[in-house]
């Protein structure tokens, strides 16, 4: 396989190996579905992370399909037994989350006072997050795991193996963080807290434990100062995030997990307690995290800056897709600006997949976004983003209905039933983006005085044009040049002075297309307007 296939196929390659590895050595049968999984941390609501996460790995998951018939499933996992640490700060009623600090997720109210829990609430937001874009997956909570035993047979193992589990993450922390440190966090039986508890003997011969409520290893944690014997069984008990990890893996089996660059020691750690339990870890790769505006990291917990809903209102959900397919070993400025760009490459994806065929389509990224055999929309028209806002800046216009109209003109397509979905997207999301980010960073310039007599022929011969019919956009291209000529100026001026005038920019689209999508009468007004300016 080339080294320049497509990252998604490669994924998908090595994971098919290792898949077959597995078989050889009877550990599960061609029949056995083939386990993707991804994480959520429900201390906060799905985010952009969340959505990359989920999008990236269901690339893999198509590429996989690609390759083999073998059944596949996404796990996503929610972490909702883990303890709170601090109330986040986007959070509605903060003073009813406080006193519960220390207890798992999932027992602690609903700050937004909707579900019976706070991580009730996340994982519902969660499920309708990933539903709202048709993602398949099957949803795991950690609490639901504990308490209906599905992890009781793995928690009596790793109790037997603890030794081998203090050896493998011992060593990995600062000398004075070893003291005390156990894979096994209790929930109080009496407080309910799990980050408060500390374990003082283990006693795997009846699946036990013992414990303090003491405020935990640094006794920092508010506790109730019980103590006891706990069964490590039911929900009684979790282990501590590497082990926790680990514990899932070995668990459902799974085969493939992507994560982000800052939990490689994690992944690595996890990995030798799965083999430590005698089962085998998963293949994944480790991705580079998105960059803000200010170069600074967004992790996967913490949703800062823009979200996908924000993405939404000015461009269709896949040209973040396009985003998200380039390089994961790559560090990406995740911001506003690169919009338009995205959108730009998803609509040629689509107009180039159009004319590919089997092999090629699988070089096309957006062969990634959609499930084989899925509606796609399908792209024939020669309208890009760029266009859409060009225009928008050019007439100044916010109605969508007008924006349309033009883009008629270009191509009477762009409103049929293939196209007019994605065409009224475009305008919606180019008005709204002209609105928000746009407007007074584009200032239109007039042209030098001894431009103008060129552009008022340019505006004359565009008038004669309309009256003879004229459709063609290279003869429409050539009357500037004719323009510029016939006045002694380089066309190039005359263009960067017409674009400066029209769009507040440099450059622009193709002169001959872009006036054809003007209307070429009122481009001559327009160019009429400009001289006179
Ligand atoms: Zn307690």
């Amino acid at each position: 396989m080339s080294q320049n296939q497509p990252w998604p196929l490669r994924e998908a390659t090595s994971l098919l190996a290792h898949i077959e590895a597995l078989e050889s050595k009877g550990l599960r049968t061609k029949d056995d579905p083939v386990l993707f999984e991804t994480g959520y941390g429900p201390s906060g609501l799905p985010h952009i992370g969340t959505f990359a996460e989920v999008a990236r790995t269901t690339f893999i998951r198509r590429a996989f399909r690609s390759l083999t018939d073998r059944p596949t499933r996404l796990i996503a996992f929610s972490d909702d037994m883990d303890g709170l640490r601090k109330v986040p700060l986007n959070i509605p009623n903060p003073e009813t989350v406080e006193p519960h600090l220390g207890k798992p997720l999932s027992s602690i109210p609903d700050p937004f006072g909707v579900d019976d829990s706070y991580s009730g609430h996340m994982n519902r937001r969660l499920r309708e997050f990933l539903d709202q874009f048709g993602f398949e997956y099957d949803f795991r909570s950690s609490t639901d795991m504990y308490t209906s035993g599905v992890f009781n047979e793995s928690l009596s193992l790793l109790l037997g193996k603890v030794d081998d589990v203090l050896g493998i993450i011992l060593p990995t922390l600062r000398p004075n963080s070893r003291e005390g440190w156990s894979p096994f966090m209790p929930v109080c039986p009496d407080c309910g807290r799990n980050l408060s508890t500390s374990v003082t003997g283990y006693h795997s011969e009846r699946d036990a434990l013992s414990f303090a409520c003491d405020g935990g290893r640094e006794g920092k944690v508010a506790h109730c100062g019980a103590s006891g014997e706990l069964s490590v069984l039911d929900g009684n008990v979790k282990v501590g995030w590497k082990v926790d990890w680990a514990l899932r893996w070995f668990t459902f089996g799974i085969h493939y997990e992507m994560y982000g660059k800052d939990l490689i020691e994690s992944a690595q750690l996890s990995a030798r307690i799965v083999r430590a339990l005698g089962g085998v870890p998963p293949v994944g790769l480790f991705y580079e995290m998105f960059l803000d505006e200010d170069g600074k990291k967004i992790s996967k917990s913490i949703g800062k800056g823009i979200s996908v809903d924000g993405w939404q209102e000015y461009a269709p959900v896949e040209s973040l897709s396009a985003f998200l397919y380039q390089n994961p070993r790559k560090a990406k400025r995740l911001t506003w600006d690169t919009i338009p760009n995205f959108t730009d490459q998803y609509l040629k994806q689509l107009a180039d997949w159009e004319t590919q065929d089997d092999e090629g389509r699988l070089w096309n990224p957006s062969y990634f976004y959609f499930d084989q055999g899925a509606a796609r929309p399908s792209w024939k028209v020669a309208v890009n983003y760029s266009l859409v806002r060009n225009l928008v800046v050019c007439m100044g216009k916010d109605d969508p209905d007008v924006v349309t109209g033009y883009l008629q003109r270009y191509d009477a397509r762009v409103t049929d039933d293939e196209h007019g979905a994605l065409t009224r997207q475009l305008v919606r999301g180019a008005i709204a983006y002209d609105r928000d980010f746009e407007a007074g960073s584009r200032t239109k310039e007039a042209p030098a005085s001894e431009l103008r007599p060129a552009i008022l022929e340019l505006a004359d011969k565009l008038e004669k044009a309309e009256a003879d019919g004229q459709r063609d956009t290279d003869a429409l291209q050539s009357l500037a040049f004719d323009s510029a000529r016939a006045n002694d100026i380089e066309p190039r001026t005359l263009f960067q002075a017409l674009y400066r005038g029209l769009i507040g920019q440099n450059r622009g689209p193709r002169f001959g297309g872009f006036m054809l999508a003007l209307g070429l009468s009122e481009a001559a007004a327009a160019l009429r307007a400009l001289a006179k300016s």
